[in-house]
């Protein structure tokens, strides 16, 4: 079989900071969820490594506020530009210590691209405007201003465009920010780091900081030089996140777990809801917030969609991501088998079938130490991906607050009360 390799890569797993790779305390076993195979030892920052990034962006947002919107819009868009230009290997690098299919690792690689070529676009449209005064002879002049360090904390599922979103929209507001990728999967976000600085960031408006999520998580919350906090993750890592930011009243923009019905009714074209169903599924494994939670089918479209469905779990080709042809991955770990195997034994005690399953993985012994669960089909009964850089995302309820305005979120307005004379001079 055509197997990719891993790229050798110009990184280190160490924290990124002020341009420099910089060790921390203890470090942290990065592995390929499909084989189990150790692919870095990465230095978790601790306390001092977090205060240290923090300040060095504190130091670096002074001169990246004043940085011209366009050029810093340029860096932005250079750094589309190299990303996809490195399509290959960051892709590689995403599907090993990720697990999804490289075809999927490549399409982050460019929705992720789009994200820095989409805020690059935007940094120079941050519009002002002018109101009244109640006084003859002198205006209000609103501004959109940066709000200071941002921290910005990712999730494993989508390592690397999840970064590029937050850090792309800070750095296109005229914020630094300190990133903390999540600990499953450091190495990508560590990747950006010299990447960046190629593109012509200036050292330290983005730290990269690997690291527990709820160490780095405080510190980040804590620090009064951090001024806003963007989580993507679960909610109860969102309420924590929010209790932490309390004291300091920080903005916060939390993108927290989705929970999306998919509804089918009984004129729906069944051979085109099964394809669109089964990719869905199987994107990311299914690990995705946006994905399809719940299926709900009209009682006359069952069996006939029960069927098709079965028929593609049936034929699905699963494995490991670097290799060809692969459409689903491993789950990102053991214990996400062991939380979906529980899943499944509640659904089927409550009476559930299995319709279908796919353990063709069992038969590949590379795959042994690897994170698989078998796609299952129970079913007592658009588009497939909304995701594109120009859309809102946000949620309602516990799905999270703010978000959906991208840039909007990293910008303080101010209200600048001017006398006309100083307009007409
Ligand atoms: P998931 O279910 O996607 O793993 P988590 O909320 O556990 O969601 O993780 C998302 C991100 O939040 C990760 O980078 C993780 O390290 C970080 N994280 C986990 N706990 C905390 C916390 N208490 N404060 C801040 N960040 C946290």
């Amino acid at each position: 079989m055509n197997m990719k390799t891993l790229p050798d890569f110009w990184f280190e797993p160490l924290a990124w900071i002020d341009g420099q790779w910089h060790p921390g305390g203890e470090t942290v076993t990065v592995r390929n969820p499909a084989t189990g195979e150790k692919i870095a030892e990465v230095s978790r920052a601790d306390a001092a490594v977090v205060t240290l990034a923090i300040e060095g962006a504190v130091k670096a947002q002074r001169t990246w506020r004043e940085v011209s919107a366009v050029e810093r819009g340029m860096v932005l868009k250079r750094t589309a530009a190299l990303l996809l230009a490195r399509k290959d290997e960051f892709a590689r690098l995403l599907t090993a210590e990720q697990g999804k299919p490289y075809s999927q690792a490549a399409g982050e690689v460019e929705y992720a691209a789009s994200f820095f070529q989409w805020f690059g676009e935007e940094a120079r449209r941050v519009y002002g405007r002018i109101a009244a005064h109640p006084e003859a002879g002198r205006e209000f002049f609103i501004e959109h201003k940066p709000a200071g360090v941002a921290g910005l904390i990712t999730p494993w599922n989508f390592p690397l465009a999840q970064g590029a979103k937050k850090v792309a929209a800070a750095l296109a507001a005229g914020c630094s920010a300190v990133w903390k990728p999540a600990e499953l999967t450091p190495l990508i976000a560590l990747a950006i780091g010299p990447l960046m600085r190629q593109a012509g960031l200036p050292d330290g408006v983005l730290q990269i900081v690997p690291g527990r999520g709820s160490v780095v998580g405080a510190l980040l919350a804590e620090h009064p030089a951090v001024r806003v906090l963007s989580l993507t993750g679960s909610t109860a890592t969102g309420s924590a996140l929010m209790v932490a930011a309390a004291p300091g009243i920080k903005r916060l923009s939390l993108e927290l777990g989705g929970n999306a019905p998919f509804i089918v009714l009984p004129d729906a074209d069944l051979d085109f809801v099964a394809e669109q169903l089964m990719r869905l599924k199987l994107f990311v494994s299914g690990q995705v917030c946006v994905t399809a939670n719940r299926v709900f089918v009209h009682a006359d479209a069952e069996a006939a969609l029960a069927e098709k469905l079965a028929e593609k779990i049936r034929a699905a080709r699963l494995g490991n991501g670097l290799a060809e042809g692969i459409e689903a991955g491993p789950l990102i770990h053991r214990q996400a088998c062991r939380e979906i195997g529980e899943l499944v034994e509640q659904a089927v005690a409550a009476g559930a079938e299995i319709v279908a399953e796919n353990r063709s993985y069992e038969g590949d012994a590379t795959l042994r130490e690897g994170s698989f669960f078998p796609p299952t089909l129970l079913v007592g009964v658009n588009e497939w991906r909304p995701l594109k850089a120009e859309i809102p995302f946000g949620g309602i309820k516990h799905s999270g607050i703010g978000g959906e305005e991208g840039l909007r979120e990293f910008l303080e307005t101010q209200v600048i009360s001017m006398p006309k004379s100083i307009l007409a001079s």
